[in-house]
């Protein structure tokens, strides 16, 4: 979501002659903000800080993003420095009054107002309706706010004429997605978006194992251009958490889904979120998540501890009881477990050929891209690639987090 709304912000911005630059030469200074962890929010903090030396009268920061909504103008009184603080989404009286401060629209090199990444964010909904016990999003998001399908097409017309190869739709909860116009669901967006000439690949995140439709998998599978990714939190696999944390789902149910969807796409990457040491959680609710994960066989599992959020209901309800050594020791081990199961999975790809969307070169100017299951693949003796392209390639190796092949003769 934070991806979606800064590339908004920057088209905006380019739009109106600005450039990306060093922050040595740059005449404005823009922080997006993420306060779902206490981590992100002090990360923001660190960041002003450091600015404080940066700044001088001709200079701009500006902050946006959640944390605008949490702390609103108490940011302004600590950072006596910050010039704005731009509500999600409110970016035009920000941008107005930048240029009547920094006008660059008769510069001498103006950059297209294009793009010159492969994948183009497209924002679907905005908040979220559910009201997960540890989550701060719905405070600071907002209730769910849904794009027409007419637009997200356009937008997403637009992303591929300007050369994007791959269009993400996202929002907090994306499978919730209801045309405000009646058109459907978020199975018959898909359909629409992936039919739009040039596009080579569609993902969607986040999933939310309450509201994933049957329907919507069928759209997967039948697809050449949806890829074959769930971003599908389960965030603990036992039920007693699950209902303590208002998730709307019970194990068996997430069980159902994963069965339906290898059912139908036997190789499809499957990425969650996890969360230890939520309020309550016994040594035994732990196990039953380490079994889960055991048993699913993810992909990638994104693990947190918990932290209680002020404002969450569990922060105030529920006493944050697990001690805090416990919930390393099961960070740990279940990433010990997670990263076994990664390395398994990713070696069954060594001596296949895959299809890989190329998103750019790294340090060693090797290619890189992704394939249709979400994972990172780097490409040997490529010669002429560019990104963008989308070719086949025979995997040599594999470690947890990535493949490595040569172009398919
Ligand atoms: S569904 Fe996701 S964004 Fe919405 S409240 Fe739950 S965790 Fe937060």
């Amino acid at each position: 979501m934070n991806s979606a709304d800064s590339e908004s912000l920057a088209r905006r911005l380019l739009a109106a002659g600005y450039v990306e630059d060093s922050l040595e030469r740059a005449d404005v200074a823009i922080l997006n903000s993420c306060v779902v962890r206490q981590a992100s929010e002090d990360r923001v903090y660190s960041k002003l800080h450091e600015l404080r030396e940066w700044k001088t009268p001709e200079r701009t920061i500006a902050v946006t993003g959640c944390i605008v909504a949490k702390e609103g103008d108490a940011l302004r009184r600590r950072f006596p420095h910050l010039d704005a603080v731009v509500p999600i989404g409110e970016y035009e009286p920000f941008v107005s009054a930048l240029e009547s401060r920094y006008d660059y629209s008769q510069g001498e090199a103006l950059p297209p107002a294009g793009r010159t990444g492969v994948s183009h964010f497209v924002r679907v909904i905005q908040g979220c309706d559910h009201n997960c016990t540890f989550c701060i999003v719905p405070r600071v998001r907002g209730r769910e706010k849904h794009v027409s399908m007419e637009a997200v097409v356009a937008e997403c017309r637009e992303a591929v004429a300007e050369g994007a190869r791959e269009v993400v739709l996202v929002g907090q909860n994306v499978d919730d997605y209801r045309d405000p116009d009646g058109q459907g669901g978020l199975a018959a967006l898909v359909r629409q978006v992936e039919r739009i000439p040039g596009l080579k690949r569609l993902r969607f995140m986040t999933s939310h194992p309450q509201d994933l439709e049957r329907e919507l998998l069928e759209v997967m599978a039948a697809s050449d251009v949806v890829c074959r990714e769930l971003q599908l939190p389960i965030q603990s696999g036992d039920d007693t958490v699950l209902k303590r944390m208002a998730r709307g789902y019970q194990t068996r149910h997430y069980r159902a889904i994963v069965e339906n969807a290898r059912r139908l796409m036997p190789d499809i990457g499957l990425v969650t979120d996890v969360i230890v040491g939520f309020p309550g959680e016994t040594e035994a609710a732990y196990l039953n998540t380490r079994t889960l994960v055991e048993e699913m066989e993810f992909d990638v599992v994104h693990i947190a501890m918990y932290s209680p959020r002020p404002g969450t209901f569990a922060a105030t309800k529920l006493a944050d009881d697990v001690p805090q050594e416990e919930k390393l020791r099961r960070l740990n081990d279940l990433l010990g477990l997670q990263r076994e199961i990664a390395a398994r999975k990713t070696a069954r790809w060594v001596g296949r050929e895959v299809e890989v969307l190329v998103e750019g070169r790294d340090e060693l100017q090797r290619p890189y891209g992704r394939i249709r299951q979400g994972k990172r693949t780097n490409i040997l003796r490529a010669g002429a690639i560019a990104a963008g392209d989308v070719l086949n390639v025979r995997v040599l190796q594999a470690t947890a987090g990535q493949l490595t092949g040569l172009p398919a003769a």
